[in-house]
């Protein structure tokens, strides 16, 4: 098994050049564990910068088992909520279920915690420590195609990168998919899109709001056609929640700013508190919610692209 915190040297006939395409989470983490196996990488990035896209995420310890291993910044752990229960309301409060001292039972039947961050903090720990084993990257350049006769993989700058594999890792909108395939194919929609919220404690005027985010908890509400997620993440200086309702956005939309009216209105017979953290939001997100089919193999015929 490979170290896991610094590279162990392949040998030279067997180190592998390693092409990843994306840096989202799936990219990074697979720069990361092929690094340490001691193979040669470059991720291919179009964004400029990594930057917040998208909110909160729950990780769990089958995850977090293995960003432990990694070593990887301080930062990343103080920036987790670790909640101490989870509880499942009805849509209108009641509780249906409820788990106290969540966190510890977590740590002892699997022994590794289940955490709630924020995706940016989650990805730049990850970009530091590829950057830190030696991983290039090239940002702000999108793949257009690749030749896999040649393991070649080309970007609209003009650039060619060819590797002994190509990682697929960008994602929903995946230009390798396409390239796979030999067609366009794009995700379908689920028929629910999500309203995402993100409320800092410095910015709720509620006392006792303030002091449930700070609390660190997890709470599901399940409602009819809508369900919601609100947890802590940030130490519990921030309050992700997430309401999935039925898609109304256009077929082309996949993202765009929602009304706050709107999304309370769907709300306004929930829980009151639900709604008490609805009345702090003054922005909020649409997000058409897509899946894919699932591709009868993960690999292609030559042997040189594999997606994660
Ligand atoms: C509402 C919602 C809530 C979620 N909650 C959770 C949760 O609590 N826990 C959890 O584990 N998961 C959660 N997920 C899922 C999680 O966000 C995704 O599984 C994860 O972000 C996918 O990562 P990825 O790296 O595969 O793709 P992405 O994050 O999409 O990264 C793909 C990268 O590839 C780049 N890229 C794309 N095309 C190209 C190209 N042609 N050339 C170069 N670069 C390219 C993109 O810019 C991007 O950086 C949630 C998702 C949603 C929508």
């Amino acid at each position: 098994m490979p170290n896991c915190t610094q590279p162990s040297p392949a040998k030279d006939d067997t180190r592998l050049q390693v092409v990843i395409v994306g840096a989202g989470l799936a990219g990074l983490a697979a720069a990361i564990s092929i690094s340490l196996s001691g193979h040669n990488i470059t991720v291919l990035e179009s964004a400029k910068e990594l930057l917040e896209v998208g909110a909160g995420l729950q990780v769990t310890p089958n995850c977090t088992r293995i960003l432990q291993k990694w070593d990887l910044p301080d930062r990343l752990w103080q920036s987790a909520a670790e909640p101490t229960s989870l509880v499942v309301h009805r849509y209108s409060g009641r509780t249906l279920a409820i788990e106290a001292d969540f966190h510890k039972h977590i740590r002892k039947k699997y022994g590794a915690p289940f955490i709630d961050l924020h995706r940016v903090d989650l990805q730049l720990a990850l970009y530091d420590k590829a950057k830190e084993l030696g991983v290039q990257f090239k940002l702000g350049d999108r793949v257009k195609d690749i030749d896999f006769s040649i393991s070649e993989v080309r970007t609209e700058a003009g650039a060619k990168y060819t590797g002994d594999l190509i990682v697929a890792a960008d994602g929903l909108w995946s230009k390798c998919r396409s390239k796979f395939l030999g067609s366009e194919d794009k995700p379908m929609p689920t028929g629910d899109l999500a309203y995402r919220v993100v409320l800092d404690v410095k910015d709720i005027d509620d006392p006792e709001l303030r002091e449930w985010v700070e609390r660190s908890t997890v709470h599901f509400w399940i409602g009819p056609g809508a369900h919601a997620v609100g947890y802590s993440m940030r130490g519990g200086q921030m309050y992700n929640i997430v309401l999935l309702t039925p898609d109304d956005l256009p077929s082309d939309v996949s993202r765009q700013a929602g009304s706050v009216e709107e999304m309370r209105e769907l709300f306004n017979d929930w829980d009151p508190i639900l709604a008490r953290f609805l009345s702090q939001v003054d922005k909020v997100v649409k997000w058409k919610l897509m899946h894919r089919e699932e591709l009868d193999s993960w690999i292609n015929a030559d042997s040189n692209l594999v997606f994660v």
